[in-house]
């Protein structure tokens, strides 16, 4: 097992990885979108670009996602001590179900609850056929040394890869931003086995980790969705209309009615309709990147990727491929979002955070090829679609009479 050690000030980056080992015509191209990209207009507060969906700047350059913000400060640690206390055993324990993929956020959480709230925790992981190896070998990391119990739920992961390949192909046809998220919608399933999986147990707490800072618009905004800063009460007309957005796309393109069409009803549900009861641990706690990857790396020998400094995202192997779909077409990817976050709750400066996508929206070519040989697709043909396929920085009209 191999173990690399980095440096945990994230702002400390390097140019990463051997370009040589990818394909010219790859870098070549890379290249000159980025150029492009470069060139963009982006907000003088955030760093999102002008092709974000639905942006729009005032008088000052401001965006309004920026303009739009309100800070989320943690709700507390009494607030979670209360919430504890109410499903404390007669023992004076608290169970819980962790939910955890082996990436930061869940592997920096199982630490927390366990070490420092003190909770008897299972963790739950569900296998849908893309886990990186990166993330397996942190699962096991964890669990050991924090002595954790781990429930390992895998689908029918042959299935599962031939629906993600189905998918893939279906938008290989018709390369379209509003539908990325298609590769994920298989693996979305993940609520309702979390929901099981609790049950069965008698545990009512299940805890997740996600952090403040992912919120992002610009996925359901490319499906044409607006967003709503105000509040969230059309919640279910959105999710409405983001099923019959969805629907059009698979009217226009119907390799995208394949066998997989139940499997993504299915990660539909799990995801919009079910219920998601859970406890949201950075709502209540302060997540600060730098101690995150600080407990990871030092006290967890934790393992990061040779393709990027990031150790966020590195347990996905989806990401690496949706994530250049994004950059390639849009200029932009989760990182710009999620470093604006950053930027608005006063985490990190502009200039930090657009140093740092410098580097995290490199593509991570060796990832996508490790991606595309376990779902069954050829990785040089996947790329060249990705590159011929419409780009928003190259022909802003359509993309406003697209009326994002
Ligand atoms: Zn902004």
């Amino acid at each position: 097992m191999r173990t690399k050690k980095r440096k945990c000030e994230n702002q400390e980056i390097k140019m990463n990885n051997n370009k040589n080992a990818y394909p010219e015509e790859f870098v070549k191209e890379y290249n000159k979108a980025k150029a492009k990209i470069d060139t963009l207009q982006r907000c003088t507060k955030c760093v999102l670009p002008e092709t974000f969906p639905f942006i729009s700047f005032d008088q000052d350059g401001v965006c309004n996602f920026c303009n739009h913000y309100k800070s989320k400060a943690p709700l507390g640690m009494d607030a979670l001590h209360a919430l504890l206390d109410r499903n404390k055993e007669p023992d004076g324990s608290v169970k819980c179900v962790l939910s955890f993929s082996g990436g930061r956020d869940s592997s920096y959480g199982m630490h927390i609850v366990k070490k420092v709230l003190g909770l008897d925790v299972i963790a739950f992981t569900y296998d849908w056929g893309v886990a990186t190896d990166i993330a397996d070998r942190n699962q096991r990391r964890m669990c050991e040394k924090l002595e954790v119990e781990q429930i390992r739920i895998s689908a029918d992961l042959d299935r599962k890869r031939e629906n993600i390949k189905a998918n893939l192909i279906a938008w290989l046809k018709k390369p379209d931003l509003g539908t990325i998220p298609i590769l994920t919608s298989v693996g979305q399933q993940f609520f309702y086995h979390a929901n099981r999986v609790g049950k069965r147990l008698d545990r009512d707490l299940i805890v997740l980790c996600a952090t403040p800072f992912e919120h992002t618009y610009f996925k359901a905004g490319f499906a044409g969705i607006k967003p709503r800063f105000m509040s969230s009460k059309r919640a279910i007309y959105d999710n409405l209309k983001l099923a019959f957005s969805y629907l059009g796309k698979y009217i226009k393109n119907p390799a995208y009615i394949n066998k997989s069409l139940i499997d993504t009803f299915g990660g539909y549900l799990s995801f919009y309709i079910i219920p998601h009861n859970y406890l949201r641990l950075f709502d209540y706690l302060e997540w600060n990147e730098q101690d995150v990857n600080r407990t990871l790396l030092e006290e967890y020998d934790w393992e990061t990727s040779d393709e990027t400094p990031s150790t966020w995202r590195i347990d996905d192997g989806t990401v690496p491929l949706s994530d250049y779909m994004y950059y390639m077409m849009s200029g932009l990817t989760i990182n710009d979002t999620f470093r604006s976050n950053q930027i608005r709750e006063g985490r990190i400066s502009r200039e930090e955070a657009l140093s740092l996508l410098e580097v995290e929206n490199q593509p991570r070519f060796n990832a996508i090829q490790w991606y595309c040989d376990k779902i069954g697709i050829d990785f040089k043909s996947t790329i060249r679609t990705i590159n011929n396929a419409p780009r928003l920085y190259d022909a802003p009209r359509l993309y406003e009479s697209a009326g994002l």
